[in-house]
């Protein structure tokens, strides 16, 4: 089989399945839960032929594909886009597996890399998956409706609605001493990205689940001071590795408007 005919399987198979983000976070903390599958798993997997897969035209192509041998069957992941590797994994359970696991790893990788243009690295506190769609599904991680606004630092896609809900520029630890409230704030990624639904003008938000995680994780440490001051240093070398690839991020899509 010619990978043109793979690839036309699988775009059409992806064209065909629901591509909504709930999806997508479904598919990606899935792969979290099976990046511990052993390759047996994802094998046995393949080997099962998906009894919803319609025995007709592109989808019976593709429901055989899983048959080819392993090299073979990673060699043609890894010659698509990750988008179409991202829409390929919900199209049944077996294709979920095997794209998500963890033998697919090089084949994400190598498609990232030989398929995107002027790509932004790949930090090692994200997934493949995760920065794909992120990247390339422009659905509100929230509410799943169309929007354009991305967050790259904190590293979220959201409609302006749902930044009223989620992200806020008051105060969410009320009890925090005025001066640890500053170096809380300077840790937390945060976002200058959105204009509030109800506010005209752009603000820098924290991610209150995010602020509240981080206060928590200050209050463990709180009667240490030594240890509260290791903690603040890790935080901000990684929110200087966050901010960092944020803009590269962030240069990426400018990149594709200037295309555009
Ligand atoms: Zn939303």
């Amino acid at each position: 089989m010619r990978t043109s005919d793979a690839e036309s399987a699988m775009r059409t198979s992806a064209a065909e399945s629901t591509m909504r983000t709930p999806d997508a976070e479904s598919a990606m903390r899935t792969s979290d839960a099976e990046s511990a599958m052993r390759t047996s798993d994802a094998e046995s997997a393949m080997r099962t032929s998906d009894a919803r897969t319609p025995d007709t035209g592109n989808a019976l192509i593709l429901s055989r594909l899983p048959s080819l041998p392993l090299d073979i069957l990673y060699e043609i992941l890894a010659s698509l886009h990750p988008l179409d590797l991202l829409h390929l994994s919900r199209t049944t359970k077996t294709w979920r597996v095997i794209v998500l696991g963890r033998s697919a790893t090089s084949a994400w990788t190598r498609s990232f890399s030989s398929q995107i243009k002027n790509r932004p690295s790949i930090p090692d506190d994200i997934s493949i998956p995760r920065l794909t769609s992120l990247m390339f599904e422009p659905f509100c991680q929230y509410c799943h409706t169309h929007t354009s606004e991305v967050s790259w630092e904190c590293r979220v896609r959201v409609c302006q609605q749902c930044v009223d809900l989620h992200y806020l520029w008051t105060d969410p630890i009320p009890d925090a001493e005025p001066d640890m409230y500053l170096k809380i704030h300077e840790i937390c990624p945060e976002s200058c990205t959105f204009a509030s639904a109800t506010l005209p003008f752009k603000l820098w938000r924290h991610a209150t689940e995010t602020l509240r995680q981080i206060w928590d994780e200050y209050l463990q440490l709180k009667d240490d001071d030594a240890a509260v001051t290791r903690w603040l240093d890790a935080k901000k070398a990684q929110k200087a590795e966050i901010v960092k690839h944020a803009l590269e991020c962030a240069a990426w899509v400018a990149l594709q408007d200037n295309v555009q």
